[in-house]
């Protein structure tokens, strides 16, 4: 790993990186990479969560099409200095932003979009004119071990290098000195992420996880409701930083919000979900059998077949959920959707302010004033008024947590900006060099 890291940082410093023509060459063979091995990096991902063909396009390889496309677009733009305004005591001379690459940086995905969560950090961070070195999770293997054959052959190594491993794995890179990381998982390992960091007062971005709440009031068109936070809650079998984690309803629509989510599911996967092409898997076992104890917290209204062979949990509706149930404490992060009535949407604010900042909330009204209210008297990292996860397709919007759900952002320039530093620079000429600033203050000099 040393070794490793003396290559990287030489190339750095060689300068290699900076060129724009460089960048451009590297994201494109990113995308060349994406079509030559589409079919095998889409078995991949079958292998390691059941994902199907169109999920596994749609949430990872098509998602990351469009982020290099955007990148490419404006990268040109993105790395111009940035002007700003010159005050009248420095004038003449002008003043800007220079964006300039941070060095070395460390990008560790998750296991649940194995390719996306690793990938468009590396897009960002090699935009920005970095060396990249990636960490894929252990828990996607297939997807690892793919991505650690084809990288070598389309990414020069004196600039990426892909270590695959387990947890030891990451805390060996953790214990060298990089100029940025990106870290992507829970929370306990965020902690050890940041304190490794901290030894070499090396900054992080940690983008985490939570309980990301969404809130139906009774005006809401239940129909399309449901559509969406079914969508948003079963793609990748509910293992989505971002689903829906549960439903705060108003009473009056609790039981049409139930019966609409029923009728969302059949319609998306039949009546038996174990035979649906387009319904993942558990990651493994032990995720399986957490998920499983949690079917116990609730009244199941819906689903809850389940099958340890197949690591299969059928979509789950749960009614009767006390709020200090592990299922109402903990990340769910799988097929299970608890649903609570609530009398209005104060309540609903209360509930979601008593609790840690979530990394997603969304709101479903026909009121503008409500949902304004809600966006208002909430924190969350993201917000989607009547839809969810659809924000992600946006590219003008940052992703991120707040608090507990983590911490900076990427997507888009904000990933560019994020693995750059924007050097503050002050330029003035030499032809004017008044003498008032200079000693000795005499006592004209103070007045001006
Ligand atoms: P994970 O188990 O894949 O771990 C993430 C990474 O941390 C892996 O690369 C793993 O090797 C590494 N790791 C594990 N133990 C470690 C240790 N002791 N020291 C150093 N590194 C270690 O992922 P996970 O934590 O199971 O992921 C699920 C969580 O991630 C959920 O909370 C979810 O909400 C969150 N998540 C967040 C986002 C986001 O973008 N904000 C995206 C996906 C998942």
């Amino acid at each position: 790993m040393n070794d490793m890291m003396q290559r990287l940082r030489h190339s750095y410093i060689s300068g290699l990186t900076r060129p724009l023509s460089w960048r451009q060459q590297q994201l494109q063979q990113l995308t060349a990479l994406l079509n030559d091995h589409e079919q095998a990096l889409l078995q991949a991902l079958e292998q390691d969560l059941g994902k199907s063909a169109a999920e596994g396009w749609l949430t990872e390889i098509g998602f990351l099409h469009s982020d290099i496309k955007h990148t490419l677009k404006h990268l040109r733009k993105w790395m111009r200095p940035r002007k700003v305004s010159q005050p009248l005591m420095a004038w003449p001379g002008k003043s800007f932003l220079q964006p300039e690459p941070l060095g070395v940086v460390l990008i560790i995905g998750a296991w649940n979009y194995p390719l996306q969560l690793l990938l468009s950090p590396m897009v960002a961070a090699l935009a920005a004119g970095n060396c990249v070195v990636l960490k894929p999770s252990e828990l996607a293997p297939n997807t690892a071990a793919l991505l650690a054959r084809l990288i070598p052959d389309y990414l020069p190594s004196e600039a990426v290098q892909i270590v695959t491993g387990g947890a030891e794995t990451a805390q060996q890179l953790l214990a060298e000195r990089f100029d940025h990381i990106m870290y992507t998982g829970g929370g306990r390992v965020g902690r050890i992420v940041m304190k490794a960091a901290a030894e070499h007062l090396t900054p992080v971005t940690l983008e985490l996880g939570g309980k990301s709440p969404a809130v139906v009031l009774a005006d809401a068109d239940l129909k399309t409701t449901a559509r969406r936070i079914a969508w948003g809650k079963w793609l990748n079998a509910g293992q989505t930083c971002i689903a829906p984690d549960y439903v705060l309803v108003q009473d009056s629509a609790k039981d049409a919000l139930v019966d609409e989510l029923r009728a969302a599911l059949e319609s998306f996967f039949g009546t038996d979900a174990s035979e649906a092409e387009d319904y993942g898997r558990i990651v493994n076992e032990q995720h399986w059998q957490r998920l499983v104890d949690y079917l116990d917290d609730g009244t199941v209204v819906h689903g809850g077949d389940h099958d340890r062979e197949q690591k299969f949990i059928a979509p789950t509706l749960l009614t009767d959920v006390a709020v200090d149930s592990k299922v109402m404490e903990e990340e769910i992060f799988g097929p299970i959707l608890p649903i609570i009535s609530v009398p209005n949407l104060a309540t609903a604010v209360e509930f979601i302010r008593e609790r840690d900042k979530p990394l997603a909330l969304y709101g479903f009204s026909a009121s503008a004033r409500s949902l304004q209210q809600l966006t208002e008297q909430t924190h969350a990292g993201n917000q989607c008024n009547n839809d969810t996860l659809m924000f992600m397709l946006n590219p003008e919007l940052p992703f991120g947590g707040v608090g507990p759900s983590g911490m900076g952002r990427y997507h888009g320039k904000f990933g560019f900006d994020t693995f750059s530093h924007l050097k503050a620079v002050m330029q003035r000429p030499f032809w004017l060099d008044p003498n008032f600033r200079y000693p000795p203050y005499t006592s004209f000099k103070r007045k001006l």
